[in-house]
């Protein structure tokens, strides 16, 4: 089995993990993974429009549609007049879809124990590679623009000698490292697709001091 090979099947192993609490919390909640899903990231993200939450958790429109209708029915999302723009709505999670999101974890227990055994130098090269593939995604359209930094308007990387923060983030003005890297931020500005490429390119391409 080559590298790449049993990289497969270790995130195919983590998927299955996750697969399975999602499963578990349709059961206790009585929400499907899609459902729960929708009303997780409104009461985290805000109100927003169907069209964009299916973008965003990557489902055709009217698997989202379909889902949202179920939400409403069972009283967790209202639909709002958008106020910027009469003819649209916006999905607002209710007081119950509230409660019910903050009851649910939102990581199983077990993968927060087993992301613990890694130490801080294991931890900032995981994170740098799940950067990367989300970010190699993303360039092939396979997954929408994520709110993370190597889409992002503010992110600078590899422009510090420092190796331990070689980028840097122009909303906070500050250097950071690969352990700081965000894949869900809510600073996130997206940048316009030449300056994400440029930004890319630059991510992947150590620099010879670094
Ligand atoms: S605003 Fe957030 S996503 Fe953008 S560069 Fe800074 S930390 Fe990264």
């Amino acid at each position: 089995m080559t590298a790449d090979a049993h990289i497969m099947t270790g995130l195919s192993r983590i998927g299955m993990l996750l697969r399975a609490e999602g499963w578990r919390q349709a059961e206790a909640t009585g929400l499907t993974p899609t459902q729960m899903q929708i009303l997780a990231h409104l009461v985290a993200r805000g109100p927003a429009r169907v069209g964009a939450i299916a973008t965003e958790i990557a489902v055709t429109h009217p698997t989202a549609s379909d889902a949202v209708a179920a939400l409403v029915r069972k009283g967790y999302v209202e639909k709002l007049r958008d106020p910027d723009d009469a003819r649209a709505v916006q999905l607002h999670p209710t007081d119950a879809g509230q409660r019910l999101a903050s009851e649910v974890a939102v990581w199983p227990d077990a993968l927060l124990g087993a992301v613990d055994v890694l130490d801080d130098r294991e931890r900032a090269a995981f994170l740098k590679g799940l950067t990367k593939m989300i970010g190699a995604l993303q360039t092939r359209g396979a997954i929408p623009v994520q709110r993370m930094c190597v889409s992002c308007a503010h992110f600078r990387p590899h422009v510090h000698s420092d190796a331990a923060t070689p980028h840097h983030c122009a909303f906070v003005d500050a250097a950071f490292g690969d352990a700081s890297l965000r894949l869900d931020c809510g600073d996130h500005v997206e940048a316009d697709a030449s300056a994400r490429l440029e930004s890319w390119t630059r991510f992947l391409k150590e620099p010879a001091h670094m």
